[in-house]
């Protein structure tokens, strides 16, 4: 199973993609990651999913990650006497504590937390941001409104605060059921809804306990303003451009994806792009020639993966979408300005043995124009710094830990295959020379270089870089 691109492809799995059948053909397809997306998803059913797709894992021989979604704590206004309200420009609206059933003159808001923390002209968004409200005065029981951006209302909307920090923690009662039990079927990766501050983080991981990697949303202003420490909590980050283009003016949006894209590759930590990138291919078998230079935008910004929700989850041409999506990225990658993009945002390594020795690995394979680069990882962290590098030849990672290969399955351009730990150095490297064969990456005759740690097996201890052929019959020739 070798796919032809460098960027990984994760598809959010939903009621159009929910059999063992539809989920593996979107693996066939080119799916690396499968998201389930836990606002409509039970525990029960996410154990379902995740042994469909550890057993379609085991037939295809590679490994497969799932990243669930935890919905985070999603505002909504309270219910309606009627079906749905309609706001007029200028009109007072006022959101209160009460719960009885509102009008268009108010509606219960049953967040009494965020009735305290609004401050007058402060911005409040619902419906996806279709109406706007802005605050003019607050009292303990009762935040009142000018309507700048009226429109239909109905029960159960959400709402966002652009201009507030909301003082609730990133995790509701619901997040701390789902994220135990997306920690207990080995879920890969775990991912935060409306992360505002670093600290939402450091509650998650104390949850976690190291069971999943994290991989923070940025779908808030805040989240904007502390992204470097965010990141550096974080395993992983993803631009989560639905909440984010409702929360800021959605012209500030690209800038935004490029900014938290190029901090990510900068600090070596996976970036998903996501949201709405073919989502005409929810009803339609082609996308529009704006998602196309969508995606294209992405892969050429170096992002490790691109992301489907609504395409893959309830649109009628998940596999089209998936296929569109792969199509695009292999040819961006063989574009003729993509190697020079890609380049211009590469990180300098840190002064560390394992950024050192793929900062050389990428330059020796680059130059000799080798094969692959081989490197083994028990963590994960040195498949993850020599991604970092954007190498222009192949990268495969070998790992004894199938949840270290499941993780590196959203990393861009690592190819991962399990294997045990190398008994001695020329076991390394037949190994290596063996695989990088088997895999169809290298034909006998060809050079691989290969990174790992002496001693064998010890984590973390990348230091040591070898040019090795591939023999005859695929065995490492010293
Ligand atoms: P969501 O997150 O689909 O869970 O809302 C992604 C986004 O907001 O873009
Ligand atoms: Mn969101």
């Amino acid at each position: 199973m070798k796919r032809n691109r460098r960027v990984k492809i994760v598809a959010t799995i939903g009621p159009a993609s929910s059999s063992s059948k539809v989920i593996e053909r979107l693996f066939e397809c080119g799916a690396d990651v499968f998201r389930i997306n836990m606002s409509h998803t039970s525990p029960e059913h996410l154990r379902e999913l995740t042994d469909i797709i550890r057993d379609i894992e085991a037939r295809q021989g590679h490994p497969v990650g799932i990243l669930a979604d935890l919905q985070g704590p999603k505002l909504r206004i309270g219910e309606f006497e009627g079906d749905e309200v309609t706001l007029i420009e200028g009109q007072v609206f006022d959101l209160v504590s009460d719960d009885t059933p509102g009008t268009s003159r108010q509606v219960h808001l049953p967040h009494p937390e965020i009735i305290a923390a609004v401050e007058p002209g402060a911005a409040l968004l619902v419906n996806d941001g279709k109406i706007r409200l802005r605050v003019k005065e607050r009292s303990k029981d009762v935040v009142r409104t000018v309507v700048e951006v009226g429109g239909a209302l109905s029960a159960r909307k959400g709402v966002n605060l652009p201009d507030t920090i909301v003082p609730v923690s990133a995790m509701t009662d619901k997040d701390r059921i789902d994220l135990e039990a997306a920690c207990e079927v080995g879920a890969d990766w775990i991912a935060l809804s409306f992360v505002q501050r670093p600290e939402d983080i450091l509650e998650a991981r104390k949850l976690s306990h190291g069971r999943a990697a994290l991989m923070a949303k940025i779908e808030k202003p805040s989240a904007l303003q502390h992204l470097t420490e965010i990141l550096e909590l974080a395993d992983g980050i993803m631009v989560a451009r639905g909440d984010l283009g409702v929360e800021l003016p959605l012209e500030q949006v690209p800038g935004r994806q490029k900014q938290i894209t190029r901090a990510a590759r900068s600090l070596g930590k996976p970036v998903v792009v996501a949201t709405q990138m073919l989502e005409s291919m929810i009803q339609s078998p082609v996308p529009t020639r704006a998602e196309v230079s969508d995606v294209a935008t992405a892969v050429f910004e170096g992002a490790d993966a691109i992301m489907l929700s609504a395409e893959s989850a309830v649109g009628d041409y998940p596999d089209e979408a998936i296929l569109m999506m792969d199509k695009i990225a292999r040819e961006v990658e063989r574009d003729l300005h993509y190697e020079s993009i890609i380049h211009a945002q590469r990180a300098e390594p840190e002064a560390t043995s394992a950024d050192a020795i793929s900062a050389a690995a990428r330059t020796v394979a680059d130059t000799l124009n080798l094969a692959a680069i081989v490197c083994y990882t028990g963590s994960g962290t040195t498949g993850m710094r020599a991604s970092r590098e954007r190498p222009g030849r192949p990268i495969i990672a070998l790992t004894p830990n199938p949840g270290t290969g499941r993780r590196l399955a959203l990393v861009w351009g690592l190819h991962c295959v399990l294997t045990r730990d190398a008994q001695s150095l020329e076991d390394m490297v037949d190994r290596a020379c063996r695989i990088a064969f088997q895999e169809g990456f290298a034909d006998p005759g060809q050079r691989i270089i290969i990174t790992a740690g002496v001693p064998l097996g010890t984590p973390g201890a990348t230091n040591l870089l070898r040019i090795a052929f591939v023999g005859e019959d695929g065995a490492g020739a010293l």
